[in-house]
């Protein structure tokens, strides 16, 4: 597994790369999910233990909330069109 993780985070960095910016969450809500994430007892070796998620994937989705209850990071919902 170990050897594996340099791809596995190749990956998940291109697909949060990848994502429209109308659907990517902005980069200083981003590194706020992930640092909520990072100090949560459900993370394990970057996957959401409640969801099966990698975190960075699922906190990269501007739509997306933590399935924690209650949530520890909610969606994003700032600059959308009314
Ligand atoms: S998404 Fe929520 S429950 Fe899952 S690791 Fe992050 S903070 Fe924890």
């Amino acid at each position: 597994m170990a050897e594996n993780q340099p791809d596995l985070a190749r990956t998940v960095e291109d697909y949060v790369a990848s994502l429209p910016e109308g659907v990517r969450t902005p980069e200083t809500v981003y590194r706020s999910r992930l640092a909520l994430c990072l100090r949560c007892e459900n993370l394990r070796d970057g996957t959401c233990a409640l969801c099966g998620c990698y975190a960075e994937a699922r906190a990269a989705k501007a739509a997306q909330q933590c399935p924690a209850v209650p949530p520890r990071w909610t969606p994003e919902t700032e600059g959308e069109p009314e």
